[in-house]
């Protein structure tokens, strides 16, 4: 039970007394319930990893997304973490391709480009080879938080996509500042989706 509770009050959010009241109710619940519970962080460690292409979660070589020919291969949108992904493609409204950052530049954690997937994306957008589909790039939206890291990491990939002859373009600013995608609302995300800029 020490170690249940310790391994729960590890996760973000959860005290000490969320950890035992967890951890008591594993105790109580049935095997199989447990069992599921434990296979299920097995599996996540295990199995999941990001998507060779454009870094999201999945359990292959290549995630569903960039496997699908359906999707506009052409049209990459930047995000910085899976969560986002999974934020816009609940509106249903986007029909292109994703590339996760897996972070923001952020000098002050000492997060720097070199730290996050973006020598990928420029691999993407220069060679269609490095595309999923081997489709060429047309255009990148970018489609970053919007806070003050946020917003310098877009400054920062628009400089360089634009150096590489691609279109750019940003997520319209129904966003709050300072707000955080995952959080926004389908709605809202739509509009921003639908309504995305010429960053220049
Ligand atoms: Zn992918």
């Amino acid at each position: 039970m020490d170690r249940l509770i310790e391994a729960l009050s590890k996760l973000p959010g959860i005290g000490r007394r969320s950890a035992e009241r967890l951890a008591f109710h594993v105790l109580k619940s049935s095997a199989e319930e447990a069992m599921q519970l434990s296979e299920a962080v097995a599996d996540v460690k295990q199995k999941i990893r990001p998507c060779g292409v454009c870094f999201s979660l999945c359990e292959g070589e290549e995630c569903g997304i960039c496997a699908d020919g359906r999707r506009d291969r052409s049209l990459v949108l930047v995000v910085e973490q899976p969560k986002d992904l999974l934020a816009l493609e609940q509106t249903g409204m986007y029909r292109g391709v994703y590339h996760v950052l897996m972070g923001r530049i952020s000098p002050l954690d000492g997060v720097g480009p070199g730290d996050l997937t973006t020598e990928r994306l420029m691999e993407r957008v220069r060679q269609a080879e490095a595309n999923c589909g081997s489709v060429r790039v047309e255009e990148v939206v970018l489609g970053l938080n919007p806070t003050l890291e946020g917003d310098g990491t877009a400054l920062y990939l628009s400089q360089q996509l634009e150096a590489a002859g691609v279109r750019v373009t940003r997520l319209a600013r129904g966003l709050p500042t300072g707000g955080q995608l995952e959080y926004a609302s389908k709605a809202v995300l739509a509009d921003a989706i639908q309504g995305r800029q010429s960053v220049r």
